[in-house]
């Protein structure tokens, strides 16, 4: 079969996972979970050794979620205590500046301990307890690292605010955990341009609600002039350096808080997430190492932002809980031009490159010669998250930036579920462009239709997960009701994913897209991703979005948004030949009905396409756009309802 990628021998050989190993435990990890992964927590160091393993009741009259729940640890000596014997002078962290003139840097497993040490004590002599809330809003430096590993090690509960979010999105997520403390900078970089963070803490600390913050610690990272309010204002340098180099790590245990997370924003106002400790760091380890395939020796990037959870799990807790060495890269991907990808990992010799599908359609829109300036030879596993990646984008990843030569793990997981819940394992098994392929251990998806009848064999419905694993969240912070509300109420005995998804006949996940975007055509459902995957596989489309809109005869019909590569100009024939293509490609139920040239089109701040938004605007109901405190560039929504008002 043309579109299946098997699994190549030389790497099944050297992986840690092969196809029998993978088979093998995945059937004990469900048959068997206690077992599983009562023996999967013996990477972690414990205080006190967790007695019982899984206590798991989705039932809404006696609900719990509790994993090792007598188990104590510390999730900051784990990323770094433990290591200091074996790898104190690995580096831990790689710091590659937005700046290719500026130094880049390693901060070794011993360095890095020694600042988290004086920075817990710096928070516990500001005050700050076990329990408290404490915000980060940094720029991507190590410092960011530093904060969340300080917060872990004296049991502070931190949330991380991405540094694009502005004042009021910041008080928003302040005021929604009655935030103590905030941790910011001067000013950040990003593609050359300054971000005044400290002046958005202080516009934030103006609005209502926020006098829960007592102390705003200031990073020095630009030196650009800031505000310093006293007694408010701390230098971070001035209280944090002449602390002594040790600290006490909090004995936690297992089901304690570790972070507050948002969730994106696409699909509606974001989620205050809650991960506890014990489970959270053991799947964030456990998926990182498999996943990965890690060796000791990778150098491993991922370009998310450590304001996002993939931030949280695969750049901080993941790697440094397996004592890897993770690059953290400042800038932007187009930043002094393409090609800094590629020349970033080239500089460090990266061998695992983990980045987003937007990133990914963005850099193929400007051809191969970026890429091909540079050698990539490195480079030995590619992964993907954060959308479905279209098979054409999944395709241009694997051939011109992998040269052909490196698997590409499709990682499908949310802010929810801690970690990655459905993805290959390189060594085991067989890749298809666009499917994220099989569950990880101990995930039972299932998908259902509407009435909440499991569907079995190759069929598509709505993805729910019917038992727990170590990493899923807890909570929604401060409303345990909108928790289970949200979740565990639509399929009752399931966790409900919230994703459409299909199962082929290899058992092989695809998904489709938001349940809540499926677009019904005379009666036949129809996901975004397939129509948009069809459109980005014309040679002229660089992007599309699609979504439905009301139509008299056939219920709902498909609006299509669609950019086109660089240098490409809309035309009516061209408009016309997408259609036909589509219509080719899918089959004529999915012919869009209406097609609108879009020079960009509405994403959140992690960069994943806003379609609600897309939805309002086909239906011309742009004053009833939603929340939009997480869009990342508004005028792009203000240019297309324009647009669609001369259609
Ligand atoms: P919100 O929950 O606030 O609407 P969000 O769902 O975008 O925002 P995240 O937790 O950042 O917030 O994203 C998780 C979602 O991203 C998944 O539910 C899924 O729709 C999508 N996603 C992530 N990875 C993949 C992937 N590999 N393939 C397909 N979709 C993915
Ligand atoms: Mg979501």
């Amino acid at each position: 079969m043309a579109d299946l990628y098997p699994v190549k021998a030389d790497f099944s050989a050297r992986a840690r996972i092969d196809k029998n190993t993978y088979d093998t435990l995945y059937r004990e990890s469900v048959e068997n979970p206690d077992a599983f992964w009562g023996k999967a927590a013996q990477r972690l160091q414990w205080f006190k050794q967790p007695t019982t393993i899984k206590n798991v009741s989705y039932d809404l009259d006696d609900f719990r979620i509790k994993w090792f729940e007598d188990g104590e640890l510390n999730a900051s000596v784990n990323c770094l205590d433990r290591h200091l014997q074996q790898r104190g002078d690995k580096v831990a962290l790689l710091f590659e500046p937005d700046s290719p003139d500026a130094p880049s840097r390693g901060v070794t497993y011993r360095e890095l301990h020694e600042r988290v040490c004086r920075l817990g004590n710096a928070l516990r002599n500001l005050g700050v307890v076990k329990g408290d809330r404490v915000t980060i809003y940094l720029p991507m430096i190590v410092d960011a690292a530093v904060a969340m590993l300080a917060c872990a090690r004296i049991g502070a509960v931190h949330s991380v605010v991405f540094g694009g979010f502005a004042p009021n999105s910041i008080a928003d997520r302040v005021i929604d955990c009655g935030s103590k403390l905030i941790i910011t900078a001067d000013e950040g970089l990003r593609g050359g341009k300054k971000i005044p963070l400290k002046a958005n803490v202080d516009a934030a600390l103006k609005l209502p609600g926020t006098t829960t913050v007592e102390t705003v610690l200031v990073v020095r990272h630009t030196g650009g002039a800031v505000d310093m309010q006293a007694p408010r204002d701390r230098w971070f340098h001035d209280v944090v350096d002449p602390q002594p180099a040790q600290c006490e790590p909090e004995r936690m245990n297992a089901e304690d808080p570790l972070f507050i997370l948002y969730t994106s924003g696409s699909t509606g106002k974001p989620k205050g997430v809650l991960h506890t400790t014990g489970g959270y760091l053991l799947y964030a380890a456990y998926t990182h190492e498999a996943v990965f395939d890690l060796r000791e020796d990778d150098i491993y990037w991922c370009t998310a932002d450590v304001g996002w959870v993939t931030g949280h799990s695969y750049i901080v807790y993941g790697p440094l809980a397996n004592g890897a060495t993770s690059l953290m890269f400042e800038g932007v991907p187009n930043f002094p031009s393409t090609s800094r990808f590629w020349e970033v990992i080239d500089k460090h010799q990266v061998s695992i490159f983990y980045t987003a599908p937007t990133a990914i359609r963005a850099l193929m829109r400007e051809g191969d010669a970026p890429v091909k300036r540079t050698s990539r030879a490195s480079l030995r596993l590619l992964g993907s998250v954060g959308e479905p990646i279209n098979p054409e984008a999944w395709r241009w990843y694997y051939e011109v930036i992998g040269d052909s030569r490196c698997p590409i793990v499709d990682t499908w997981w949310q802010t929810e579920t801690g970690g990655i819940l459905i993805s290959p394992l390189p060594g085991a098994v067989d890749l298809k462009p666009g499917s994220a392929t099989l569950p990880f251990f101990g995930v039972q998806p299932a998908l259902v239709n509407a009435d909440g009848e499991i569907k079995d064999g190759a069929t598509e419905g709505n993805l729910i997960i019917r038992d727990s694993w170590p990493g899923q969240m807890r909570s929604v912070y401060g409303d345990h009701q909108r928790f289970i509300d949200t979740y565990f109420r639509t399929y009752p005995g399931s966790y409900f994913t919230g994703d459409g998804c299909r199962r082929d006949d290899d058992g092989y996940y695809w998904i489709t897209g938001r349940v809540d975007d499926v677009i019904n055509v005379s009666g036949h459902r129809i996901g975004t991703a397939e129509v948009e995957s069809a459109l980005v596989s014309h040679p002229k489309v660089a992007e599309a979005a699609v979504v439905g809109f009301p139509h008299d005869i056939k219920g709902q019909g498909i609006y299509a948004y669609v950019t086109l590569i660089a240098d490409e100009t809309p035309s009516e024939e061209l408009h016309r030949e997408l259609v036909a293509w589509v219509r080719k490609e899918i089959g004529p139920i999915a012919a869009p009905d209406h097609l609108q040239w879009a020079p960009g089109l509405p994403k959140t701040r992690s960069g994943k396409i806003m379609r609600r938004i897309l939805r309002k605007i086909a239906e011309n109901a742009p004053d009833q756009l939603g929340d939009t405190s997480t869009l990342a560039d508004p005028s792009v929504v203000a240019s297309l309802v324009e647009e669609r008002k001369v259609k």
